[in-house]
């Protein structure tokens, strides 16, 4: 994308809504735009970041063998009545009367649609076990919403839903979206903990969330440092391996790590003093196993082996998607701006040119541009009329992990400047040299995807 035909509208000044790091960066990057309280309209660079995530989400679910849908975001009140929840759900559910003066609502998460969808279509435990997931807006009417998307009113939620004819089944598919969610996090940049829980208003007896330590996090947080060390990292998983599952879990799940919700003074005391932590934590995501709550009240049954009907054994299992990108940002950023780790970031690489105008700057530039697309790459070009410090300072404040700045003086030697956001430390090279450094960087990234 070249800059001077893209919409990126930054702000000079520090919005003063703002009450935290992420919000105030998303507004100053021109990523988002307030439309009443806790709604946002997603301005190009925002949605780019939000798709990556969502890309990532998809692809972790396939490889967990998850299976896509997309539910409606209107849903009719007569389904909850059946669940029981239309009642209870209270003042955080967005109720709407249609012209036949019918009660709908605007779906806070979709356990009995789903529900519904399975009792429609599924009829013996031969077709199990199945999980479907979407991608979905969510509507909850959030006392105070604020910190921007973190809290928002509409956001964006993966939400998937297990459906098993045993409770092993079940516990099963429990951990098998425990590790696929790590590795989810992970390739976003992200230490996210799993953290036993509580059950809240799904209920379930398991249920684990999962928090990026940032202090602005909403939660109170208990932990062993140890915890910290643990990394996902390449390994090649069988999901339909409940040894393998159920290992992995055990790894990431057996040092203490609670919200103050399920905190326990006694076993926190018995943890070296040295690695006992008290912190805040984001909520980036949860999961839950509660058995047949659902299948029983809506009569979702499947005929088993032995010819009886059973009630279905579920779990529902959420990701924050549009809280992420502000969790992400609380978790890498410094004074002068983002810091998008690699596998989020909204374009590969920035491209500078210090002397707009100047021919043979101009066409080096072109030709930095031209050899990263063929690459597979996506880099934004700064090929605006304006002075080097504002182009240096924009491309920070946006956070792209690498830039390439390109001027008359370097290009004399065939040279051009590779500058790392993170560290801010800069190399001299050749223009050929520097896209073959930006694609090795990014090959392992693009390798870590799965086809969806
Ligand atoms: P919270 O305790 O933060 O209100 P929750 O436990 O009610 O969240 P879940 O029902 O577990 O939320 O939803 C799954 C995920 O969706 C959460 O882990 C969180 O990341 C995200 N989420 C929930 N509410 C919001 C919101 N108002 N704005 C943005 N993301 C949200
Ligand atoms: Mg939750």
């Amino acid at each position: 994308m070249r800059l001077s035909r893209y919409f990126l509208p930054v702000l000079k000044e520090d919005p003063k809504e703002a009450q935290i790091v992420s919000h105030r960066l998303m507004l100053r990057a021109g990523m988002i735009k307030q439309q009443s309280a806790g709604i946002y309209s997603w301005l190009p660079l925002g949605l780019k970041v939000l798709r990556r995530i969502e890309q990532i989400v998809h692809e972790e679910q396939a490889r967990a063998g998850h299976i896509p849908v997309l539910m409606p975001t209107i849903q009719s009140a007569d389904l909850w009545r059946e669940s029981g929840r239309y009642d209870d759900y209270g003042q955080e559910m967005l109720r709407i009367k249609d012209r036949h003066d019918r009660d709908m609502l605007f779906g806070p998460t979709n356990e009995e649609v789903i529900t519904d969808i399975f009792r429609a279509h599924v009829n013996s435990y031969k077709d199990l076990p199945l999980t479907l997931y979407q991608i979905q807006w969510k509507f909850r009417d959030e006392v105070r919403p604020r910190f921007g998307v973190m809290r928002g009113r509409e956001f964006l939620m993966k939400d998937g839903y297990n459906f098993d004819l045993t409770r092993e089944a079940a516990l099963h598919a429990y951990n098998r979206h425990l590790v696929s969610y790590l590795r989810t996090y992970e390739r976003m940049g992200l230490q996210a903990i799993p953290m036993r829980a509580d059950g809240g208003p799904i209920g379930g007896d398991y249920t684990h969330e999962f928090l990026v330590l940032a202090e602005t996090g909403e939660s109170e947080v208990f932990y062993d440092s140890a915890i910290t060390e643990l990394k996902f990292g390449d390994r090649a998983i069988d999901y339909d391996s409940v040894e393998q599952c159920q290992s992995i879990l055990e790894e990431f799940t057996s040092r203490y790590a609670r919200t103050d919700e399920t905190h326990d003074e006694a076993t926190f005391a018995q943890i070296p003093e040295d690695r006992r932590r008290s912190a805040r934590g984001i909520e980036v995501g949860q999961i839950f196993y509660f058995g047949t709550k659902y299948s029983e009240s809506m009569g979702a049954t499947v005929v088993g082996p032995d010819g009886a009907r059973v009630p279905v054994e579920m779990g529902s299992h959420g990701i924050g998607v549009s809280r992420l990108l502000g969790a992400i940002i609380e978790a890498s950023h410094d004074d002068k701006g983002i810091i998008w780790p690699e596998g989020v970031t909204p374009f590969h690489v920035g491209i500078v040119n210090l002397k707009q105008g100047d021919a043979s700057t101009d066409s080096a530039c072109q030709a930095i541009y031209d050899d990263l697309r063929a690459a597979g790459l996506d880099p934004l070009y700064d090929d605006r009329d304006e002075r080097a410090g504002a182009k240096f300072a924009g491309m920070d404040l946006i956070g792209l992990p690498w830039r390439i700045t390109v001027g008359p003086r370097g290009l004399a030697n065939n040279k051009v400047e590779l500058t790392s956001r993170r560290s801010g430390e800069s190399e001299e090279m050749s223009p050929s040299e520097a896209v073959a450094r930006i694609k090795a960087i990014y090959d392992p990234v693009i390798a870590a995807g799965y086809p969806v």
